[in-house]
């Protein structure tokens, strides 16, 4: 069915998820003439639509610099509000009424994730799940055996197809980029594999803490904050087959192969840090053993990646905020020059994510003078931070549309839980490093001769920095 949705349910509209993204993101379908369903907010802060109109003007006008007035008036005119509890039967009545006439709708659960049984089965109960569909916000549980809880309780109520799961970070341009540049050019094919990729090098470094959001983060860490989503989706969109064809299913089903032939992690695979101070942030234990820095090793069995190593590393408080891909290509068969960089991998396909989306290949290039010795040169090829919309504002578009396209697939939450699985409890306890740093030096014994890992600092030979 894709029949677009006639009423935006909107659960946790008093939320913080919703103040900092949401109502600005819709805000911007307004603006871009996408938006013309009721948004019918629910939650429990005793609040009238006037709150909720006063709080989404805040919002709006706190995340964009000049405020289209009128825009904003149409989309304060979309505003509905329903408060109760989501535990008590009367409060999707009462939703019910305030849906009114329209029959397809879409739930968005902007909620604390032990609320989502409720809410489905609250759905369910007033027949709300009819024609629906339903955008789970992530986590998608916090483990294998939580994800698949969740999966059979959105199952009992939801179709699959009728269920988003959205992760922002699939909206993002330069995420979905990589999708792109990957399957538009022709050149990238024959050397995409084992037989001329050296390794692989992921990096997701900030260079902040964890930014009051101590009591949050306790129930996270790095693996479940960052890795086992956003990293794991950078890898599955690298290293999948072509789609067998054109639409979304082909791509959900060649990035779900992906997870499941990742080889599942165990301890020898993972070097956990924590920043120094971590323990003294507010809502943190004081023995807290969370980790703010995770490496991991990993491999894929598949005909193409057998034998490749793949190096995934994120952290706070690191040197740089960069999100960066390096794709280190094999050396030549034979050193013909007497130039001792030469044992270095010459050549890369460096794809920087954040700041500043470009894709470079790296590659040596002869120094002026009569010695054959040379210097790596960097072709680059700046994408730039486009005037890209908020991923929010195309998400929730997409589902409105009923568009699956950049929303994951229950098979891909499970495989990708697996790969992680035995590590989120059986590791050894987290090493110190300072802040500024690039985590415990164990990181780098880890990836070894592999490494170094890149620097996400430093640019590359062209000077730049
Ligand atoms: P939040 O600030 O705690 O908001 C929770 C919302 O749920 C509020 O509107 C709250 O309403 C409502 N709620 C909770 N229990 C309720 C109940 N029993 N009955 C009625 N309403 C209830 O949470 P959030 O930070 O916005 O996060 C929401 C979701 O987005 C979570 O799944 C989170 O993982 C995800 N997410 C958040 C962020 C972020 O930056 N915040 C980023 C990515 C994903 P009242 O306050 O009115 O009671």
């Amino acid at each position: 069915r894709t029949e677009p949705s006639d009423v935006l349910v909107f659960f946790g509209a008093t939320g913080d998820l919703a103040r900092k993204m949401i109502f600005p993101s819709l805000y911007g379908m307004v603006v871009a003439d996408e938006l013309h369903v009721p948004v019918v907010g629910v939650a429990f802060s005793q609040w009238g639509i006037d709150d909720l109109r006063r709080r989404a003007r805040e919002s709006v006008e706190a995340a964009v610099p000049e405020v289209d007035e009128d825009a904003l008036e149409r989309l304060l005119g979309l505003l509905r509000y329903v408060d109760g509890d989501y535990r008590d039967a009367a409060t999707f009545d009462a939703l019910k009424e305030s849906v009114g006439d329209a029959h397809r709708p879409v739930h968005y659960l902007a909620i604390p994730p032990v609320m989502f049984a409720t809410v489905v089965e609250g759905l369910a109960r007033a027949g709300l799940n009819r024609h629906a569909r339903v955008v789970v916000e992530k986590p998608f549980g916090r483990d294998l055996a939580s994800a698949q809880e969740l999966d059979a309780v959105v199952r009992e109520a939801f179709p699959e197809e009728s269920v988003f799961r959205i992760d922002h970070y699939l909206g993002k341009e330069e995420i979905m980029n990589l999708l792109y540049f990957r399957f538009a050019n022709s050149f990238l094919e024959p050397v995409w594999n084992r037989q001329h990729v050296a390794s692989v090098q992921i990096t997701i470094a900030e260079d902040f803490g964890v930014q009051g959001r101590g009591s949050f983060y306790e129930s996270a860490g790095a693996l479940r904050d960052v890795l086992e989503n956003h990293m794991l989706q950078i890898v599955a969109l690298l290293a999948m087959e072509p789609p067998a064809y054109q639409g979304y299913g082909a791509v959900h089903e060649a990035k779900a192969n992906v997870f499941r032939a990742i080889r599942p992690l165990t301890r020898n695979d993972i070097v956990r840090g924590q920043f120094e101070g971590y323990r003294d942030e507010p809502g943190v234990a004081r023995g807290s053993d969370v980790e703010t820095f995770a490496a991991v090793r990993l491999f894929i069995d598949s005909w193409r990646w057998a034998g490749v190593p793949w190096y995934l590393r994120t952290g706070k408080n690191m040197p740089v905020t960069a999100h960066e891909v390096v794709v280190e290509f094999k050396k030549p068969p034979q050193a013909l020059f007497d130039d001792a960089m030469m044992a270095q991998h010459p050549n890369h396909l460096r794809f920087r994510l954040k700041p500043d989306p470009e894709i470079a290949l790296g590659a040596r290039v002869k120094t002026p003078g009569e010695e054959f010795v040379g210097e790596q040169r960097e072709l680059v090829a700046a994408t730039g931070d486009t005037a890209a919309r908020e991923p929010y504002e195309r998400l929730l578009g997409d589902a409105i549309q009923g568009d699956r396209a950049l929303f994951t697939s229950e098979d891909s939450v499970e495989a990708a839980w697996r790969v992680v699985d035995a590590i989120l409890t059986d590791h050894a306890p987290a090493i110190r490093y300072a802040p500024g740093t690039w985590g415990p030096t164990e990181a780098d014994t880890l990836i070894g001769a592999d490494g170094p890992w890149h620097d996400p600092s430093l640019r590359d030979s062209n000077g730049r920095k």
